[in-house]
């Protein structure tokens, strides 16, 4: 996952980048409106800021709309209402007041994302997790998961390699509001392991929770 933070102000961009660094992504930095177009060629998810020293962000915005669907969360200042809902009409996805909690941004940055990839799937050769057709294929081999194996195994690969917490699987396959031992989810992991064959492709985070260890090509 890699977000691209538009900010001009180092006070601003400077705790940005280290907390979502701390928080497993990956960031470029730019502060011109000018370097835009070319720097989010590449990242998952753009942070764009609306008051850029050489340009306006909602014309940057417009120009990105034109020619890329990238997820666009845009930062406004307090009390920017008119900003936030040209903002939003232009094609952002989200937007955030400054200054927000690195906490807050990170999961906005997820969701939108998520919400993004909801309909994409992970080839990575090795194995394939089909969405629209709900179907699972390991080394071209179709494997047959129950609802909630699939959808256990299709949150974790909505991003390889990261270490998904408990709390997270728990709340997306099963209940926002989950309370109990946890002991569902790990029988569900066991079961999903065995039926893929394969133990190692879901490795185990201690003290955090599980990662699918493929990589998406
Ligand atoms: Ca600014």
């Amino acid at each position: 996952m890699k977000v691209l933070v538009v900010e001009d102000d180092p006070a601003v961009s400077e705790p940005l980048l280290a907390g979502l660094k701390r928080n497993g992504i990956e960031t470029e930095h730019v502060a011109y409106a000018s370097q835009v177009l070319a720097a989010a060629q590449n990242v998952d998810v753009v942070l764009l800021d609306l008051g850029l020293p050489d340009g306006d962000g909602l014309e940057v915005l417009r120009e990105l709309r034109r020619v890329s669907d990238v997820p666009v969360i845009i930062a406004t200042a307090r009390g920017d209402e008119t900003d936030r809902i040209v903002g939003l009409e232009l094609g952002a996805d989200d937007y955030v007041v400054k200054p927000c909690s690195v906490r807050e941004l990170a999961a906005r940055v997820r969701a939108v994302a998520r919400r993004r990839r909801i309909d994409s799937s992970l080839d990575s050769g090795r194995l394939v997790v089909d969405r629209a057709r709900h179907r699972v294929v390991l080394d071209g081999n179709p494997v047959e998961l129950t609802a909630k194996e699939f959808d256990l195994l299709a949150v974790l690969a909505e991003e390889p390699g990261r270490a998904v917490p408990r709390q997270e699987l728990f709340s997306r396959v099963w209940d926002p509001v989950w309370i109990g031992t946890g002991k569902t989810l790990d029988v569900h992991i066991a079961s999903l392991r065995k039926k893929l064959g394969d133990a190692e492709l879901i490795e185990t985070v201690r003290g955090v929770g599980y990662r699918l260890a493929v990589d998406n090509a």
